[in-house]
């Protein structure tokens, strides 16, 4: 939480839209629907300012404490922790999860056992499906971790030569499927990347693993033109420097005419 949101701690955003919140969590967009209905953006703001924690929403709706320190939540959180008489067991691995007389057993790397009667797991991901396997006695599905938020690399490729340029505005399509992006788009010395091609490849995360992350890439450099509306615009520039160079033709024409009668 420290390091979080570059020492700031980015704890929510400024979406006070559930429908358009959820649209935001692909894979789970059903799930985190009913969970907001729970608890959801004003919930979490009330809940830090009644513990004394302001938050402020920047431009682009990123939510953070006015201190601008994740220290204010973590602060905060430890506070909650101890008002409760939370016990944290730091270095302590839960190794195995059983049941035992309608009690959850909890075996611990450090040779505990711990017992409960709900328990709440909240371990984060794991890059690799085997690391899951402690918790497969809970009878719960585990689905395979793919890679997500990534850029995308195109080895060798001369586009990398443009290394450094930035478009603001441009579609990035994987080829075959329907899944697509619109934002700016940064071209590295790798290949390509910028928000535009980091949300692709977290909406695509499954289907680019299905493709072994084999796949070709479409960028359309001005979405906001279709082939017609691109043409009239072609026509149009390509008309109006015709035009300008004839004045300037004239124009130089009309001023060394002048000067000869000088
Ligand atoms: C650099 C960086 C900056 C970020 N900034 C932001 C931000 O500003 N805002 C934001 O919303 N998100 C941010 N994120 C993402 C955010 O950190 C994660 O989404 C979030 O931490 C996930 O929380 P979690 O509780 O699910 O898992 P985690 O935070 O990963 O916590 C899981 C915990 O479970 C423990 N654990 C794992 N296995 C076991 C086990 N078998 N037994 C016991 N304990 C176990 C782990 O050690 C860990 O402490 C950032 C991430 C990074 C890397």
């Amino acid at each position: 939480m420290k390091v979080s949101g570059g020492g700031r701690c980015n704890l929510t955003h400024a979406c006070f839209d559930i429908v358009e919140m959820s649209k935001r969590y692909p894979r789970g967009t059903h799930f985190v629907k009913k969970t907001f209905h729970q608890f959801f953006t004003k919930d979490t703001i009330e809940w830090f300012k009644e513990r004394g924690v302001e938050t402020k929403a920047e431009a682009d709706g990123r939510m953070f404490p006015v201190t601008n320190s994740s220290q204010t939540i973590i602060d905060c959180l430890l506070r909650e922790v101890d008002q409760y008489n939370v016990q944290i067991n730091m270095q302590c691995e839960v190794k195995e999860i059983c049941s035992e007389a309608d009690m959850f057993v909890l075996q611990t790397s450090t040779n505990q056992k711990l017992t409960a009667d709900y328990i709440c797991i909240a371990t984060g991901g794991f890059p690799k499906a085997t690391m899951f396997e402690w918790l497969k006695n809970t009878g719960h599905t585990i689905s395979a971790p793919v890679p997500s938020l990534f850029t995308f690399n195109l080895p060798k490729h001369p586009i990398t030569q443009l290394m450094g340029v930035s478009v603001a505005d441009a579609m990035v399509k994987i080829a075959g499927i329907k899944l697509q992006q619109r934002g700016p788009v940064l071209i590295t010395h790798w290949g390509l990347s910028g928000p535009a091609t980091l949300k692709l490849s977290a909406y695509a995360a499954i289907e680019l693993a299905d493709k072994n992350w084999q796949f070709d890439i479409l960028i359309n450099w001005l979405p906001e033109y279709n082939e017609h509306s691109l043409k009239e615009f072609f026509y149009n520039f390509v008309m109006k420097a015709v035009l300008n160079c004839c004045i300037i033709k004239t124009l130089l024409v009309c001023h060394s005419g002048f000067g000869n009668s000088f």
